[in-house]
């Protein structure tokens, strides 16, 4: 029996043998995963974290894949997806614990039905509450650290909250331990003027509407911005707004944002990021450190230069040490 049977055989839910991940992510490039899985419920998503365990299968996870790169080789083991819902969502006072699953757009939706604020930061960002947890995800109106309270941490050894205190929340990261999946966000909102919280919300989308290419594949900020400056503003200064490789460029509308133009792959993504990022250290001397996270088996000439780029294959993969799974067990 192969790897991929056992799991089928252990976890129930939806798997998907050799899944295509450039349809799965925003910018809609990279190649297929050995397996997709997407657990059923909490039961089915510890026998998966035990299975990998056991089998020493790579674990990836993908939330909405609107961060997210995958390479052209696509990702070896098992690339996890969660599902919209998992039960125990809930609300008590001004506390919300949503599944890590679901769009971020439901956080919003739930906390206004309850005259809720304080998460108007989300207007318009893209992807799951999971993904939006692990990133940090924000805007100059606030980030998720600001409202996270708790995340509920699924790993091979069982499932519990953890204070986000403990989580070493910083601009766009933070640290989950090792093999970690986030099950579900506990997050603190406060009373207030929701009418007021959509109007901010309309105005961040139209904002967006307006600023950045939203018309086209893209993973969003390319780079996280150096403190006191713009990444945009130093791929812009460095000559590169506008400049193509293969089928991916460097927006015209935002110079932190690559779009993918029809058919791009991570290797023309890739290039377009090591010439920003060279150009723009040599011209003034900041070593830019890319926002979007890596998932999968890149070449090492294609992330050469990289050297502050966020780890390939998602937060548990490197709990598996990205080898690749055995075959047959
Ligand atoms: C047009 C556009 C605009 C954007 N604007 C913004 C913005 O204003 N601000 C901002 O911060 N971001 C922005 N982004 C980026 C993106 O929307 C956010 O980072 C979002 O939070 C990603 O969520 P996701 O579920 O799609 O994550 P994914 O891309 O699927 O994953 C991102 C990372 O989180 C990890 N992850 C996902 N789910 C889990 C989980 N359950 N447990 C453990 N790890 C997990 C993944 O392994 C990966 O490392 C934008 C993207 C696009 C395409």
């Amino acid at each position: 029996m192969t790897w991929r049977d056992e799991i089928v055989r252990r976890v129930r839910g939806e798997h998907l043998p050799d899944a295509p991940l450039a349809p799965r992510t925003a910018v809609r490039v990279g190649g297929p995963a050995d397996l997709l899985c997407r657990p059923a419920d909490a039961d089915a998503l510890a026998a998966l974290l035990r299975a990998v365990r056991e089998l020493g299968v790579p674990l990836s996870v993908l939330g909405g894949g609107a961060n997210t790169l995958v390479a052209d080789a696509g990702v070896r083991g098992v690339v996890l997806r969660l599902p919209q819902d998992f039960p125990g969502e809930s609300t008590q006072g001004d506390t919300l614990v949503l599944s890590a699953g679901a769009p971020i757009s439901r956080l919003p939706a739930r906390a206004h039905a309850r005259g809720l604020v304080g998460m108007e930061f989300l207007g318009g960002i893209p992807g799951t509450l999971g993904g939006a947890a692990a990133m940090n995800a924000g805007t100059r109106l606030g980030e998720m650290k600001d409202v996270v309270t708790r995340l509920e941490l699924a790993t091979a050894d069982g499932a519990g909250f953890v204070p986000a205190s403990a989580l070493g929340y910083a601009y766009r990261t933070c640290r989950l331990p090792p093999g970690a999946v986030i099950a579900r966000v506990e997050v603190r909102l406060r009373p207030g003027d929701v009418a007021a919280s959509e109007a901010l919300m309309r105005e961040d989308r139209e904002r967006r509407r307006a600023t950045q290419p939203l018309d086209r594949p893209t993973f969003g900020s390319t780079f996280t911005n150096p403190p006191g400056e713009y990444a945009g503003r130093l791929v812009e200064a460095v000559g590169l707004k506008g400049h193509r490789v293969g089928n991916a460029v460097w927006s015209p509308v935002h110079a932190n944002f690559v779009t993918n133009l029809g058919g791009a792959t991570a290797r023309d993504v890739l290039a377009l990021v090591r010439l920003a990022r060279a150009r723009v250290k040599e011209r003034f001397g900041i070593a830019l450190e890319t926002e979007v996270r890596l998932m999968g088996e890149f070449p090492p000439e294609e992330l050469e230069g990289l050297d502050g780029h966020a780890a390939a294959g998602g937060g548990p993969s490197a709990a598996s040490g990205g080898a690749r799974p055995p075959e047959a067990t």
